[in-house]
This record gives C-alpha cells, sequence and structure tokens, in this order.
C-alpha cells in the first residue's frame, strides 16, 4: 500500500516535473548527480542503407537515480537546461562518449560517434575550445565526431555560428537533429556549417507506401542531396520505411528496427572482430 503510494508519487513527480521550482530536490540531485558518477550513455547503431552495416552510433544519456532507477533524458535535460547544469552535463557525456569511441575506433577506425549538444551549450563561448581540449586529452580523431545541434534561439547568434565554424574547421562535423520540424530549419542550413540532416522520426512514420505520406521526407532527402549532405533517417522501425527510404536515396539509418539504444558492452558486438 505504502509502496503503491509512493509509486504514484513518483510517476507524478516525474509528471509535473516540466513546471518544477528550480530549488525542489530533484534539480538538487541532479546538481551533484554529475559529480556522483549517476549518469549512464547508452549507444544506439547508426547503420549503413541498404546493407545495414554499422557505420556509428548515437550517444544517449540516461540518469541512474538511486531512488527513481534510470531516467530517460526527456526527465532531466530541460531541467539541465534550466538549472544551468547542462554545461557541466554535456561536457561528461562528451569526455565519457569520447574515450569511450576512441577505444572502439582502434576496431574500426570509420566508427562515428553523434552527441548531443543543447543549444545551451552554445552559451558558453568556451565550448569550442573544452571540445577540442577533451579530443586532444582522450585520442579521439576529430574527423569521427559529429555533433547534433537541435534549433534554439542561441544558434542563430553569431558567437554561436562562430563557435560551430571552429569545431567544423577542426574536422569535427555537425548534424541538424529533427530536421524539418522547427521554422527554421531552413535558415539555419544557409548560416551553420552543416554536413548532416537527420530526418525526424515524425516523417519517417508518415512513410507509408502513398506519395503524399512520404512528400516531406523526400523533400528533406532531396535537399540534402542537392547541397551534398549526409542524409540519415531517425525512428526507423520497418523493413518498409527502410526499403522506402533506400529508394528515396537515404544515406543511413537509426531506429528499433535496427536496434534500440544499447549499453556499452552491446555496442560491441556490433564492431568489426579483433583479429589481433
Ligand atoms: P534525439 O536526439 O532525437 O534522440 C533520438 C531519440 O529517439 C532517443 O530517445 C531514442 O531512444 C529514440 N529512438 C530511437 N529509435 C527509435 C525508434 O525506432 N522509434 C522511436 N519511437 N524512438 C526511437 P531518448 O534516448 O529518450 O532521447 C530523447 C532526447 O533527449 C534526444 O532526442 C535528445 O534530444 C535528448 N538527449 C539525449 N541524450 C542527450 C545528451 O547527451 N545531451 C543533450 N543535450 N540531449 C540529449
Ligand atoms: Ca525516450
Ligand atoms: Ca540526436
Ligand atoms: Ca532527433
Amino acid at each position: 500500500r505504502q509502496a503503491e503510494e509512493q509509486a504514484a508519487g513518483r510517476a507524478a513527480w516525474v509528471c509535473y516535473e516540466p513546471g518544477m521550482a528550480a530549488g525542489s530536490p530533484l534539480a538538487e540531485q541532479l546538481r551533484r548527480a554529475v559529480a556522483e558518477g549517476q549518469l549512464r550513455l547508452l549507444y544506439q547503431p547508426i547503420v549503413a542503407l541498404p546493407d545495414g552495416a554499422l557505420a556509428g552510433a548515437e550517444a544517449l544519456v540516461r540518469w541512474a537515480h538511486p531512488e527513481r532507477g534510470l531516467l530517460e533524458p526527456d526527465a532531466f535535460v530541460p531541467l539541465a537546461e534550466r538549472i544551468g547544469v547542462i554545461g557541466e552535463l554535456g561536457r561528461w557525456v562528451l569526455h565519457e562518449a569520447s574515450t569511450q569511441a576512441a577505444r572502439w575506433q582502434k576496431r574500426m577506425p570509420a566508427l562515428q560517434l553523434n552527441v548531443n549538444v543543447s543549444p545551451r551549450q552554445l552559451d558558453d563561448e568556451g565550448f569550442a575550445g573544452q571540445v577540442l581540449g577533451i579530443l586532444e586529452r582522450t585520442g579521439f580523431f576529430p574527423g569521427n565526431l559529429v555533433l547534433e545541434v537541435t534549433e534554439g534561439a542561441v544558434i542563430g547568434e553569431p558567437a554561436s555560428v562562430a563557435q560551430l565554424a571552429v569545431l567544423s574547421n577542426a574536422g569535427i562535423r555537425i548534424a541538424l537533429d529533427d530536421f524539418g520540424t522547427g521554422y527554421s530549419s531552413l535558415r539555419y542550413l544557409a548560416r551553420l556549417p552543416v554536413d548532416v540532416l537527420k530526418l525526424d522520426r515524425g516523417f519517417v512514420a508518415e512513410l507509408d507506401g502513398t506519395s503524399r505520406g512520404g512528400a516531406v521526407a523526400q523533400a528533406v532527402l532531396r535537399l540534402g542531396q542537392i547541397l551534398h549532405l549526409d542524409t540519415v533517417a531517425e525512428g526507423v522501425e520497418s523493413e518498409a520505411q527502410a526499403r522506402e527510404l533506400t529508394l528515396l536515396g537515404c544515406h543511413k539509418a537509426q531506429g528499433y528496427f535496427y536496434a534500440r539504444p544499447l549499453p556499452p558492452s552491446d555496442l560491441e558486438r556490433w564492431l568489426p572482430v579483433d583479429d589481433l
């Protein structure tokens, strides 16, 4: 009975999280979570079309909360942005992912690692320098790192654009995440040093074999071709979607049809066998 009430309270708590005040316990716990080693990374394979061979992986953060279990990013990344710990969280993610991928790249030199960057991280004018410092310390190749950025007011700021340009010049690739969902996607394409378009999973879900269902996917992929960008479809859940994306010229795919986000030891099973 008590456990039940606790569970219900917990669920409600998580539901109401977006409106929570910055001084609430969850916020205080999140402030300490990085230092206390409570964050984890999962890695979701990104495969080449049509053969499904591993091309890379996207790092996705989780919070192993001592009482609530494994929390998904929707439950704490927006909070981290609001209370100003996203910079620290982002640095941890980048360092952890680079450390891991530096080992993996010995078995697979072309492995691409995608890391999500919150628009808020670009507020910090030291961001580009921090990224380059982390790559140097971990030995992960800049050319193998893909930073995924989404729309946010700050990305239009000249200072943020300049930081992305520095990173781009260092060989790091920039992906526009959730492409097609924001109203200024097209403007970003003109302003930022973009290398990769990630077609949002909402448009992949509309692929149903009718020309209308796939209209946005088709337009985004065509845009990618015209601009010579790498294209990655997100949220691919069926073979039919993978087939249609291949026909539309999409280069890569990611989604439950291939694999869920995996702990590092499971991602390793996707790597070429180490013949040393
Ligand atoms: P995203 O960058 O769009 O990441 C893809 C999300 O789609 C992941 O959710 C992934 O688990 C989910 N997904 C993958 N394949 C499928 C599929 O076939 N079907 C469906 N329905 N979903 C699929 P997740 O891990 O819960 O992450 C949610 C969001 O949290 C991410 O969306 C990203 O915006 C943010 N996020 C994750 N990790 C980080 C991080 O390290 N830093 C920052 N700033 N944001 C992060
Ligand atoms: Ca999720
Ligand atoms: Ca992403
Ligand atoms: Ca996305």
